[in-house]
């Protein structure tokens, strides 16, 4: 049913990357690069795991792992062989000693972002020659352009995020008299429910704290006629869900019914500014000019997306400055919003994909002002 990722296709594309960059090793170890390359998800241990990619297209990848996890490795022997370490061994060395068998006395490596710092330290110390930079300069823009499998995987995790959302609008999740953080709590539970395998957060923001974009459900006890943001999600087979929408518990005024309306516009101008080859600065700024113009330009205090995908956050970023083009299979949020501190806030967020068709949202809950009962 679902697609099988097509791991010897993503390593073929690093090793293009890797030559084009002189880079002669690639060390891999905690985050997603790993995943997106193997499928093995590293638990973040004192013990080393590392992958180490050679650039030359004839030496095979290596996963070195601690023995007793090497049972959770699910080989994928077109890509790279497991070699576990016992507890009486050192895997720096094991690592240092595939490199410089692999590579000439002055090796150009690209080291994992999420590595910890013991482990750089002792390998920069047996390999004094070497030259180092973050993996992430390769693998950031190879996994911001997302593949079929990859597509499939946040599609389905959209999906299933936006049935929590529309159960939200329909009034289905109690708010009238709830604390903020049972709202939270029976979201998460609903999104596990919907097929979530994890949450990975649930802001529920009321009132007054809906002016904090990334405020903590608290047990502030939601009363009528106030806006609540929530924005909430986790992961399915790895891959990330992201949604925000504010409802109300009551018609609200008159200027907070329009600052809704203004958000909305952003948000819909923010996604069809992405199209193919324009820069991601150009959705924030499409996003934020019809903020400014409303006048609340000072409200909205943060860029208007990020890329998402095995991780909540990653290329590409949807703020000014970053000129890189719109790719086809960029995945990211559009998510702007309008925080006056004291007394209220409003974001609206989806999930879209950019395709040669132009920008399709993967989140489709509505995004109509909507009043919830109690
Ligand atoms: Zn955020
Ligand atoms: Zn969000
Ligand atoms: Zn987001």
């Amino acid at each position: 049913m679902n697609r099988t990722p097509d791991f010897a296709a993503r390593l073929e594309r690093v090793r293009k990357a890797m030559a084009n960059s002189g880079v002669d090793a690639l060390l891999i170890s905690l985050g997603a690069d790993l995943p997106w390359l193997t499928g093995y998800w590293a638990m973040p241990l004192e013990r080393l795991t590392m992958l180490v990619v050679p650039a030359a297209a004839s030496e095979m990848p290596v996963l070195v792992v601690p023995e007793l996890e090497a049972p959770r490795v699910k080989p994928v022997p077109e890509v790279f062989t497991v070699r576990p370490w016992a507890e009486t061994e050192s895997p720096v060395d094991i690592v240092a000693s595939l490199v410089s068998g692999s590579t000439g006395a002055e090796p150009a490596i690209a080291v994992g972002d999420r590595t910890w710092a013991a482990f750089v330290l002792g390998l920069q110390a047996v390999l004094p020659r070497a030259s180092w930079r973050r993996a992430s300069l390769l693998t950031g823009p190879l996994r911001a352009v997302k593949d079929a499998a990859e597509v499939e995987a946040l599609a389905r995790v959209a999906a299933s995020a936006d049935r929590v959302a529309a159960q939200l609008l329909a009034g289905e999740i109690p708010l009238l008299g709830h604390s903020e953080r049972a709202v939270s709590a029976e979201i998460s539970r609903r999104l596990l429910a919907e097929g979530h395998q994890a949450v990975n957060f649930a802001i529920v923001a009321s009132g007054p704290n809906a002016a904090s974009p990334h405020h903590d459900a608290t047990e502030r006890v939601i009363s009528d006629n106030e806006p609540v943001v929530c924005d909430f999600g986790g992961a399915l087979d790895g891959y990330c869900s992201d949604i925000t929408r504010t409802v109300f518990t009551g018609p609200p005024p008159a200027e907070l019914a329009h600052v809704y309306e203004v958000v909305a516009a952003a948000q819909a101008a923010g996604v069809a500014a992405a199209q193919l080859g324009r820069p991601c600065s150009e959705v924030d700024r499409a996003a934020r000019a019809v903020i400014e113009e409303a006048g609340y330009g000072r409200y909205f205090v943060h860029r208007t997306g990020h890329g998402i995908g095995l991780e909540e956050h990653e290329d590409p970023y949807m703020v000014i400055g970053n000129e890189e083009p719109l790719t086809a299979g960029n995945a990211f949020s559009v998510e702007p919003g309008i925080y006056v501190p004291g007394k209220w806030g409003v974001r609206i967020e989806d999930i879209v994909l950019s395709t040669p068709a132009g920008p399709e949202r993967l989140n489709k809950a509505d995004r109509a002002l909507t009043i919830v009962g109690g």
